[in-house]
């Protein structure tokens, strides 16, 4: 009898009893917050006693308070199965070999009943049970190397993944798509930009916002999309593969190093910052709008420069910043820090000495602007000269999270700042350009028809 309650224990146990109401029954639930529908979950081992988890119709799960439930009725009963079918993926000569590196994240997701969280899973026979088209598009293998969420990627899986490329491009695959967390995406991307330089291939990094248990997923979409550009396209640098307008039209390529998330949870959450998307990518179909970009070769020369100083810090500038904090990261041995900095590049006079201190105690700082968009000028005001003067350095139009990696990247190779300071301001990856383009602001960026569309769907 106790199963049929699975997990619940406490008032939560007690109140599905007295209203007999089983673990994946489809109830209503009459709360004095109002009215609930959906399947009643096992219990979270995390959650507490006193809350039962709805599953709505959404795809949401909610918790009830029960000493907010006034009455609950059983409509129905089906005991859900999680399990993918896996089917063997079919291969060809003719289509092309692709693989695909799983980190984890929520492209590699499925509900877990157990914590109520939605976890990695992960196999190839899955993913074609899953999302049978993808064998039309190349023939695919696949290799978890990691099942995280992506806030919990750091240097030492940055490094695992370059290597794991290396190999792949040795042993001749014809593109690579990396499954990753959409969080910190942008931040892996940077790395492999850095770390996996000349690649002869397409490396497509994608993910997805909404696991594929929601009727709204976009991992599938998303999936296609990457492994169609990891096959076909001409492309051959690290980019980010995710969903362009709000509607599921078409994907766009992000290049590694110039990409960000922008949005908690709009499925069009990663935007190119500071420049244009590459590319649209539609199934079958791939249309530049870039036209510089390195070219797929047959080659495979790669050239893997996989290190990172772990001591690096990235200091988001806010106005009454205290100079101690500066003082703590020197105190700390951090080896180098990126300022996201106000404006054009500025911090309040009160830091400048625990900079000055930083600088001289051979800390390499660099500066970059929380704008996003534009370029570092510290020589504008006088602020940025004083800052200049004690040795800030300024990135460029880096992105912060980019400049944050890169420097990571640049002391893991030498501790010789000067070598640190060419190895910073040398475009690997177009992580810095010669200017902004004009039409960049704005497109993608709100402003298309799409996106109005969709918006006016919402605010009448
Ligand atoms: N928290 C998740 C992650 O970054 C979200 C996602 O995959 O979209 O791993």
């Amino acid at each position: 009898m106790a199963d049929i309650f699975k997990g619940y224990k406490g008032g939560a146990l007690a109140a599905l009893k007295k209203y007999k109401i089983r673990v994946w029954s489809e109830a209503h639930v009459s709360t004095s917050r109002g009215e609930f529908k959906g399947i009643i979950l096992p219990r979270s081992e995390n959650d507490d006693a006193n809350h039962i988890v709805l599953k709505l119709a959404t795809g949401y799960n909610v918790g009830i308070a029960i000493d907010s439930i006034e009455d609950m009725k059983e409509h129905g009963y089906k005991e859900a199965h999680y399990k993918i079918p896996e089917k063997e993926f079919p291969t060809s000569p003719d289509r092309p070999n692709i693989k695909l590196l799983g980190t984890g994240g929520t492209i590699a997701s499925r509900l877990d009943y157990r914590t109520g969280a939605v976890i990695p899973a992960f196999s190839p026979g899955e993913l074609y049970g899953a999302v049978p088209e993808l064998a039309d598009i190349c023939n695919l293998s696949t290799d978890k190397l990691f099942a995280v969420f992506s806030e919990n990627m750091g240097p030492k899986q940055y490094i695992t993944l370059a290597k794991a490329i290396e190999k792949e491009i040795k042993n001749g695959i014809d593109g690579i798509v990396i499954g990753h967390g959409t969080d910190t995406m942008h931040h892996t991307a940077a790395a492999l930009s850095f770390m996996v330089q000349n690649p002869p291939v397409p490396i497509v990094m994608v993910g997805s916002q909404r696991s594929s248990d929601r009727p709204s997923s976009d991992a599938a979409l998303n999936l296609i999309h990457a492994t169609y550009t990891a096959a076909e396209s001409e492309i051959a640098e690290v980019m980010v593969c995710m969903f362009g307008p709000t509607s599921d039209e078409y994907g766009l390529l992000h290049r590694g190093t110039r990409v960000r998330k922008m949005h908690s949870s709009y499925r069009s959450t990663f935007r190119t910052i500071g420049d244009i998307p590459l590319a649209m990518v539609e199934r079958g179909k791939i249309t530049h709008l870039h036209s510089t970009f390195a070219r797929r070769r047959n080659d495979r020369n790669v050239k893997i420069i996989a290190k990172f100083e772990e001591r690096v810090a990235l200091l988001y500038y806010y106005p009454n910043m205290h100079p101690d904090i500066i003082d703590s990261m020197v105190d700390n041995g951090y080896k180098g820090i990126v300022i996201a900095g106000t404006g054009l590049g500025h911090m309040n006079k009160p830091v400048y000495p625990a900079i000055e201190r930083a600088t001289k105690a051979g800390v390499a700082i660099y500066m970059t602007v929380q704008t996003l968009w534009g370029f570092v000028h510290m020589f504008v005001y006088e602020t940025g000269r004083d800052m200049v003067a004690k040795g800030v350095i300024p990135a460029e139009n880096m992105l912060p999270e980019v400049a944050y990696i890169k420097l990571g990247w640049a002391l893991g190779q030498t501790n010789d700042l000067e070598k640190v300071r060419e190895l910073m301001l040398t475009p690997v990856s177009h992580e810095i350009t010669d200017g902004e383009p004009y039409n960049g602001y704005l497109v993608y960026q709100g402003g298309i028809p799409e996106v109005e569309e969709f918006l006016k769907k919402f605010h009448k």
